[in-house]
């Protein structure tokens, strides 16, 4: 078991899964598998299994650590497939349909709290909370994948990207979601701002 094993949050496959592609296409598949391997996840993992979040949070040091320059827009390439994952296999398309078309005010409540009953997916034993916007301001505190780390700058590149994924596919195609606070830079919690005004 890997240090932390203590911790027993678990996060959606996603967070490992969909940096794959994202890493072949921008550092190339031998980096991705050089990478993955001494974590454990090469072969890649069940799609169907959640993930020890302490070997999610390694898995996503490491690549920060090893590809400092490709690290953020693999992140986000990641975060991205993983909003579009959701989209495919986890919201109903129905209400999917049924977001689009109601205003932007009515739509993003429905979607907040959608997100919230289902944040332990991508937050592991961190803390999801949400504000109504716009902004929408959601705050993760003790998010388990920066755990320890400290950074000049916000790292969760992934979770902003997984929010602007859904809001702008199911509120206005305009919306933006920023890390505005990162609990690596010393803020309390991480806090993701989206807005479409
Ligand atoms: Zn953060």
């Amino acid at each position: 078991m890997p240090d932390g094993s203590h911790l027993t949050g678990r996060i959606g496959p996603n967070a490992v899964l969909q940096l794959a592609p994202a890493m072949d296409r921008i550092a190339g598949e031998a980096a991705r598998r050089a990478l993955f391997a001494p974590l454990g996840f090469d072969p890649l993992p069940d799609a169907t299994a959640m993930i020890d979040e302490t070997r999610v949070a390694a898995l996503h040091q490491a690549l920060r650590r090893n590809h400092p320059d490709a690290a953020r827009a693999i992140a986000i390439a990641a975060g991205r497939g993983t909003g579009d994952y959701i989209l495919a296999h986890r919201i109903p398309h129905a209400a999917q349909a049924l977001l689009r078309a109601l205003p932007a005010r009515l739509a993003a409540p429905i979607l907040t709290r959608a997100i919230l009953a289902h944040g332990w997916t991508f937050c592991g034993t961190g803390t999801l909370a949400a504000r109504s916007g716009p902004p929408v301001v959601f705050t993760l505190s003790d998010n388990p994948i920066i755990r320890g780390e400290m950074a000049p700058a916000p790292l969760c590149h992934w979770h902003a990207a997984v929010f602007e994924r859904l809001y702008s596919r199911l509120v206005p195609p305009k919306a933006r979601a920023r890390e505005t606070a990162c609990h690596a830079t010393g803020a309390p919690a991480c806090r993701f701002e989206i807005d479409w005004r």
